[in-house]
């Protein structure tokens, strides 16, 4: 007997006719002699449209507070309907609103922070023979005001339930079948990955968040979550994310992604002196603008060039701080270029292979794509081209390094 915990995002519920066939799904596990602990999201839809609505009565920024208690009905209606779609199966389940079954988080209206879970309440349920059907996306604080976690949260709250239960896998289940080795949508050839590590999940994050929270990769990271991401219109095996250890193979590169959403900007003829990148990015930080990456060229006749990437949607807010410090520490310019896109190789192999950073500018050079900037990590190697090459970029290295993974250079 496995204790497992089910989550079922909006568009798996999104109208009663999918809600009775996850109950079927969820009673297909129970019958198979599991423990079932089941957590929802709202109905497709539904929260956009609770957010619109809060808006349209409290303006631009609605009180936090009453925020949350509106938006967190949504997920209320559908652990009330699978519920009752299951009990029409012939079955025991119950539901829990965040409140009732103990989900106590900080004060932080609208991006609260789980702080414990009380499992007493679920286990009892459990013990009952029935299901637990819980209400993702929802807590309540130490004064008893309904909480919300923020946008996706019903994932982190599906990992912390996980956790708490110590439960054997978190599944996760969505209108896609797994993680791909890239995006399918451009490369035909991408293919489902059967295993990845929960590092190299929160380096593809640009493919991983739109099929998980990140902050709930990085929550099931810290307590040893196993998630098993899978589809619930097919049957089948989806993707494992779990510990290092228990990826066996060790592929050199597991995944590309790319990102069209920052803009480059670049500060020239800076003195080569102490105090100046301090000088440049306090003013971006005090802003909460997020710099990705940062390039410095070696200095010539006791002056540099500075270039970062920041989001696209803070490019011209940063591009003005950028040129008014600029004009302040004497540089001669400060420019910035939206069409620009971040394309990542991203892999645990990487680790202990050598040549691959290699590879990969040979492969881009071959296609006369040109590299901008480059940056790296252990498992990871970014670079930044023209936009106009990223679908040319990612499909060339999906080619060099996953369809054609058998002639990587060997480990040294
Ligand atoms: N219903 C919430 C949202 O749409 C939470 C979730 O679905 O994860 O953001
Ligand atoms: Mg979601």
């Amino acid at each position: 007997v496995a204790l497992i915990v089910q989550k079922f995002g909006g568009t798996s519920v999104a109208d009663v006719g999918r809600i009775r066939h996850v109950a079927r799904r969820v009673v297909a596990t129970v019958q198979q002699g599991h423990r079932v602990a089941v957590v929802v999201s709202a109905m497709a839809g539904e929260t956009d449209a609770l957010v619109a609505l809060a808006k349209d009565a409290g303006g631009e920024r609605p009180d936090p507070r009453e925020y949350d208690v509106l938006v967190a009905t949504g997920e209320q209606k559908t652990i009330a309907l699978l519920a009752m779609a299951i009990h029409r199966l012939g079955h025991k389940a119950r539901s829990f609103t965040g409140a009732q079954m103990g989900m106590r988080t900080d004060a932080s209206h609208t991006r609260a922070r789980i702080q414990h879970i009380d499992r007493a309440r679920i286990e009892a349920v459990l013990d009952a023979g029935a299901v637990a059907v819980l209400a993702g996306f929802q807590g309540i604080d130490d004064a008893g005001d309904v909480t919300t976690l923020g946008r996706g949260g019903s994932d982190t709250s599906a990992v912390a339930i996980a956790a708490a239960l110590e439960a054997d896998v978190c599944e996760i289940y969505t209108d896609v079948n797994g993680v791909y080795t890239t995006d399918p949508n451009m490369v035909p050839a991408a293919r489902k990955l059967a295993r990845i590590s929960f590092e190299e999940m929160l380096e593809m994050a640009s493919l991983g968040a739109k099929v998980l929270q990140i902050r709930s990769v990085k929550l099931a990271q810290q307590y040893g979550v196993s998630l098993h991401v899978r589809s619930t219109f097919e049957e089948g095996e989806g993707t494992w994310v779990t510990r290092e250890e228990d990826v066996m193979e060790h592929l050199v590169v597991s995944g590309v992604t790319y990102q069209r959403n920052e803009a480059k900007i670049r500060v020239a003829g800076v003195k080569d002196q102490p105090g100046i990148s301090a000088r440049l990015f306090t003013p971006l930080s005090d802003a909460g603008i997020v710099v990705d990456m940062i390039v410095q060229n070696a200095s010539q006749d006791g002056s540099t060039d500075i270039t970062f990437t920041v989001p696209r949607t803070d490019h011209k807010r940063a591009l003005e701080m950028a040129a008014r410090v600029g004009r302040e520490i004497g540089a001669q310019s400060a420019e910035g270029d939206e069409k620009i896109a971040k394309v990542s190789i991203v892999g645990l192999g990487m680790k202990d292979h050598a040549g691959v950073a290699s590879k990969m500018f040979r492969t881009l050079a071959d296609e006369g794509i040109n590299i901008q900037m480059i940056s790296t990590s252990e498992i990871k190697i970014s670079v930044v081209i023209e936009e106009k090459y990223t679908e040319l970029a990612v499909r060339a290295l999906h080619t060099a390094f996953v369809e054609n993974g058998a002639a990587e250079p060997k480990a040294e």
